[in-house]
């Protein structure tokens, strides 16, 4: 392969991607390739990332257990803050048991590789995130894709079916349009065709529910159907994720999973500074309130805009631009105000749905907002 050719194939479709480099703590304010920026870039929603209490439990932990997680956990690598950790996400989410996992990639690979095997069928909502696409084509069982939140189709789809085991696979809150998946639909599609449904919430989970609970609370649903997955890398601010579901299928998890068992495990000192997260997501719901109040006044401030704003309520807001080239050159544009908003392209999103995804952290102030559309509106 001719990978220079390739790069500059890459390239003249605007399809090129490289990586800011940052060199500033985690916030509304950055600094990217030695500039300051305000930034609306990133998955702490809650502006957990350097917190106080989290830096001092990730300080506080390694003076008693050094920093490695040494061996996979069914070996000597499963320490006594994982298994906190493990019980107190349980109890959060309200299911029966929860395994941590390194990532939220991983923990979708693992698990759906465990559901399904030749000659079952996943059913996938083609918005759904890369790494649940890369699961269902590693776990070699029939792969169906249903239109966005489409449960017309996923019934004809799933009543269509002779696979012996069915899996629903959506994510909670899409990734890159910030809307919901319908769960109470989907959890009635399953129950009526007897498949599990699996739940992606790494954008719901610390945002959604009157704690941030996540995803389920938002809805009240509850079922031993349902297997849980969310990420500790974004409101959580640390790194990481879990799967909850019954107390069953995690023991089946934790022998069958390859990317749980051959794999190290996560230092232990993570799991203790997202159990002191967890801690300020229960605990300070202002952080929500002050999130959905710049949600608003963004959506309020977007209507006069020549670009559509796609309709979400959660902290990712999608501004429509339709080709690579124009997204990324109104992110220049921003960039040369000083705003960094990241332009989000093909493959990543469906070809000519090419976006500025403005992501919004408790954090901005009501005048970084401001600032945001005041630009855009210059740009316009
Ligand atoms: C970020 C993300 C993941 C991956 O989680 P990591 O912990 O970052 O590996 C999985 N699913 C969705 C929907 C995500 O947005």
């Amino acid at each position: 392969m001719d990978f220079s050719a390739e790069l500059g194939a890459l390239q003249a479709q605007s399809l090129l991607r490289r990586r800011p480099l940052l060199d500033s703590p985690p916030g509304p304010r950055l600094t990217i390739d030695g500039k300051e920026y305000l930034a609306f870039a990133s998955n702490d929603y809650l502006g957990l990332a350097h917190h106080p209490a989290l830096i001092a439990a990730a300080q506080q932990a390694p003076v008693r257990r050094g920093v490695g997680g040494t061996a996979s956990h069914l070996v000597a690598g499963h320490f006594t803050p994982h298994e906190q950790l493990e019980q107190e996400l349980a109890a959060f989410v309200g299911l029966p048991a929860a395994l941590l996992f390194s990532s939220g990639y991983m923990a979708n690979l693992g698990v759906l590789t465990c559901l399904l095997q030749r000659g079952d069928a996943v059913f996938a909502d083609k918005l759904n995130h890369a790494s649940l696409n890369d699961a269902c084509l590693l776990a070699r069982a029939g792969f169906k894709r249903f239109r966005h939140n489409d449960l017309a189709q996923l019934q004809t789809l799933l009543a269509a079916s002779t696979a012996r085991r069915k899996v629903i696979a959506v994510d909670a809150v899409f990734s890159m349009d910030g809307d919901f998946a319908p769960l109470t639909g989907l959890l009635h599609l399953a129950e009526a065709h007897d498949a599990w449904l699996y739940l992606d919430d790494a954008h719901g989970f610390g945002l959604l529910g009157p704690h941030g609970q996540g995803s389920l609370a938002h809805w009240a649903i509850s079922s031993p159907r349902i297997v849980y997955m969310a990420t500790l890398g974004k409101a959580a601010g640390v790194a990481g994720a879990f799967v909850a579901g019954q107390a069953d299928l995690i023991q089946w998890l934790i022998n069958k999973a390859h990317t749980y068992i051959y794999t190290t495990a996560q230092p232990p000192m993570l799991a203790a500074t997202v159990s002191a997260s967890l801690q300020l997501i229960t605990n300070e719901g202002w952080r929500r309130e002050r999130l959905q109040a710049l949600i608003q006044q963004l959506r309020a401030g977007c209507e006069s805009l020549p670009w559509r704003l796609l309709p979400s309520s959660t902290a990712i807001q999608p501004l429509q631009i339709g080709g690579s080239a124009a997204a990324l050159a109104l992110a220049q544009q921003l960039r040369e105000r000083g705003i960094w908003v990241p332009a989000i392209r093909p493959p990543t999103v469906p070809e000519g749905t090419a976006r500025l995804r403005i992501s919004l952290s408790a954090e901005h102030t009501a005048d970084d907002v401001n600032t945001l559309l005041a630009a855009l509106k210059e740009l316009a």
